[in-house]
């Protein structure tokens, strides 16, 4: 089948056929898990047309901005701040990492053993399948556990990487190392963009980050009313594609979506039955098109109301203070609030546990799912200390690892019932 983009993907080197199959895939497993749904918002058709041009209008967007000099920078990770790449006048995506397509090639690379997520970025590239990872002028790695870091030295034999320090700790000499990272993460943007990131272009760049992290609060606060005014598939969808849309357009787009879900709230309506188990999701980010246990968990009679995730409310719970005015200030509140983040390559890392249990009252959520992708050790070790905290705090806990095959649906399926069934 040819569309209107087939001489911009073939521009982009990517193997024509194979990313006929990933669209074809993708389209299926869509209309499948989202737009069966009933009942969903007017302000969803916005988010069905983005993923729909996933690999069109967006990536024609980007080559539109490169053409007129604006660099695109990639990344894997919520610890890069996109602050500085818009400051730069660069674009920042989020690179998604979320299919199983590019295994083959991956694993004749990477151990077996590998998380999925680590095996699908390595292995879009090398089948080039990611438009959007063919698009990047660089991209931008981390070494937030064992697994990315190594293969980020792979990576960079296929495409331009530069890797962030991360720290594992949180004291004081942890901090100032993340305030030199981010200063030279700085300079690479400077370096790479060709321009110079001033105090006014920091802080203009700073609210509008924060406007997109303050609107997806809102959106997270209505679904604390019951019955569920948004699907969790709904809610995780939103989020994924705030990685990679065009921020002001976002932001406005989920503004006007959730102005719809307070009018639902007000009315008493819901997607789901007022008396629907509640759940809040926990543990690793689910990337593009990774929506196997949203579905399986709503299919099951439960909803999700959160995502304790980086793709949910880890990346979006804290804003980088705006009352800074110069360039050292701002920079030091960026490297603030990026240092707040809870992620489970931490150690230790005690705010993550409070932050689920706060979270799961606030969500009113029955229970909790914890998500660690296979071979993820980081989260798989965490979730033991999670499943205490659950229990100190009365909430019962469902502990699921797996990955991107759908040979397990059934087995999980089962499992996820039997815990809706327990909560009912
Ligand atoms: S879970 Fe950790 S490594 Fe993964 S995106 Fe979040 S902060 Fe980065
Ligand atoms: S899911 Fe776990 S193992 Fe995989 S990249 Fe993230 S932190 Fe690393």
């Amino acid at each position: 089948m040819t569309t209107p983009y087939d001489d911009m993907w073939e521009k982009l080197n990517l193997d024509l056929a194979a990313h006929e199959g990933l669209l074809q895939v993708l389209g299926k497993f869509y209309g499948d898990i989202y737009l069966s749904q009933s009942g969903r918002l007017k302000g969803m058709e916005y988010l069905d047309f983005v993923l729909s041009e996933v690999h069109g209008l967006r990536i024609r967007e980007l080559q539109e901005a490169k053409a007129r000099g604006q660099k695109v920078i990639g990344t894997f990770c919520v610890f890069v701040p996109e602050e500085l790449t818009l400051a730069a006048d660069a674009i920042q995506v989020g690179l998604c990492a979320g299919a199983e397509i590019g295994k083959e090639a991956a694993e004749k690379i990477l151990p077996r053993n590998t998380c999925a997520l680590i095996k699908s970025f390595v292995g879009f590239k090398l089948a080039r399948l990611c438009p959007y990872i063919e698009s990047c002028d660089l991209i931008v790695g981390e070494t937030t556990c064992d697994g990315k870091k190594k293969a980020y030295e792979i990576f960079a034999d296929y495409a331009p990487v530069y890797v962030m320090e991360i720290p594992q700790m949180k004291q004081a000499c942890d901090s100032n190392l993340w305030k030199a990272e981010i200063a030279r993460f700085k300079d690479e943007i400077e370096r790479v963009t060709g321009h110079t990131i001033t105090a006014a272009k920091l802080k203009e760049a700073i609210k509008l980050v924060n406007a997109r992290r303050t609107v997806l609060q809102r959106l997270n606060r209505l679904r604390a009313a019951a019955p569920a005014p948004i699907s969790g598939r709904d809610a995780l969808l939103i989020n994924q594609i705030s990685f990679y849309d065009d921020p002001v357009r976002f932001t406005a787009k989920i503004g006007e979506l959730c102005d719809e879900l307070e009018e639902s709230v007000k009315a008493g309506q819901g997607i789901a039955p007022q008396d629907a188990p509640r759940l809040l999701l926990s543990g690793c980010p689910m990337a593009v098109p990774n929506w196997k246990l949203p579905f399986v968990v709503e299919s099951s009679g439960a909803v999700i109301v959160g995502e304790e995730s980086c793709i949910g409310t880890r990346n979006i719970r804290d804003l980088v203070d705006e009352s800074g005015d110069t360039l050292e200030a701002m920079l030091e509140a960026i490297a603030d609030r990026y240092l707040r983040i809870d992620c489970a390559c931490f150690t230790p890392n005690p705010e993550r546990l409070k932050h689920i249990v706060d979270l799961a009252r606030d969500l009113k959520a029955d229970g909790v799912i914890h998500y660690g992708l296979s071979f993820c050790q980081p989260y798989a070790m965490e979730a033991f200390k999670v499943e205490k905290a659950l229990q100190d705090a009365g909430i019962p806990l469902l502990n699921i690892e797996t990955d991107y095959s759908m040979e397990d649906v059934e087995q999980l399926k089962t499992r996820v019932e039997a815990f809706v069934e327990m909560l009912h």
